[in-house]
């Protein structure tokens, strides 16, 4: 009947314009990860002693737009027993220590589809065990990947691996599924043995990060923020407030930003200051505190996002 031929005719039309986005948002996640692996192998070079940590953080910043992308986070650089979330401030003059462990994680999108991906530099030369313990586990864990596996599985491969080293897993750090503007979309990818129970589904996108540890194993904030994201859009009092939230709105969507990128946003450090405070304040923006192992101990990353293929895992981030 004529009914039906038509509602199968639009069917397949649908079909073929949700083919076309889809093979556009892979296109854009691979490109995205083509360029943060490429400017992750540069990291080396960059995170060296005695470099400022705002100079090394401006830098892959920087490029990161020379190479087309834009910034999904900003350049996280953790140093020692902080294992995540610091970017420096505008004012910052840390200069890189000689013997320091020096975790950096970078983001970039393309229209929203994100690469993700971290490294550890060891510049004391004696960590080489903790560091190849979270490379061995990202390695691990990819080589696990593909469709029906369950994320509770991988995360037992990861505290295998970090485990028989003799360093503890973070075990309340995780990976997480991506989606268009969203970092964090729901899933986790646990760094220890976990009865998770989400199976990989081809066509996902997942960073994935083990952290090995020399301290306790688990993380807790520090006083200090200087990672934010908007949560919801709340009424607000001050004037300056809304046209903050104005300006995230419009420049980072959901994804994550630091207070350093506000700095000119207005001609006063206090209207900045006061407004981020309201936003805060009013539950606007979600605050992503400095991570730090609980046991003072020295931590190593390593990530990689990858895509879920029919048969297996492809690294995007590839260096
Ligand atoms: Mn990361
Ligand atoms: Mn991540």
């Amino acid at each position: 009947m004529a009914g039906e031929e038509n509602a199968e005719e639009q069917h397949e039309h649908t079909e073929a314009e949700l083919g076309e986005e889809r093979q556009k948002m892979e296109k854009n996640f691979a490109e995205a990860g083509r360029i943060a692996g490429s400017i992750l192998r540069e990291v080396p070079k960059l995170a060296l002693p005695g470099e400022s940590f705002l100079d090394i953080a401006e830098s892959l910043e920087k490029m990161i737009i020379d190479a087309g992308g834009r910034l999904a986070f900003p350049a996280n650089i953790s140093i020692n027993d902080i294992a995540a979330h610091f970017t420096p401030e505008l004012d910052n003059k840390t200069l890189v220590g000689e013997t320091d462990v020096v975790k950096i994680d970078i983001g970039v999108h393309i229209e929203g589809c994100i690469g993700d991906t971290a490294l550890t530099v060891d510049l004391s030369g004696e960590q080489g065990r903790l560091v190849e313990a979270s490379e061995a586990a990202l390695a691990a864990a990819i080589s696990m990947m593909k469709p029906g596996v369950r994320v509770g599985k991988i995360g037992e491969e990861i505290e295998r691996e970090i485990t028989s080293r003799g360093f503890k897993p973070i075990e309340n750090l995780t990976g997480h599924k991506i989606e268009p503007f969203a970092l964090h979309a729901g899933v986790e990818i646990p760094n220890i043995k976990s009865n998770a129970s989400y199976e990989l589904q081809e066509g996902d996108i997942f960073a994935i990060e083990p952290f090995a540890s020399a301290g306790s194993g688990r993380v807790a904030d520090t006083t200090q923020v200087e990672i934010f994201s908007l949560q919801s859009t709340p009424k607000l009092r001050m004037k300056y407030s809304r046209e903050l939230l104005t300006h995230i709105v419009h420049n980072y969507f959901s994804l994550p930003f630091a207070e350093r990128w506000l700095s000119g946003v207005f001609k006063s450090r206090l209207t900045l200051s006061s407004s981020l405070r309201e936003l805060l304040n009013s539950g606007a923006l979600h605050p992503y505190p400095v991570l730090r192992d609980t046991g003072r101990g020295l931590v190593a990353q390593r990530e990689h996002t990858v895509m879920i293929e029919h048969d297996s895992a492809k690294v995007l981030t590839v260096m």
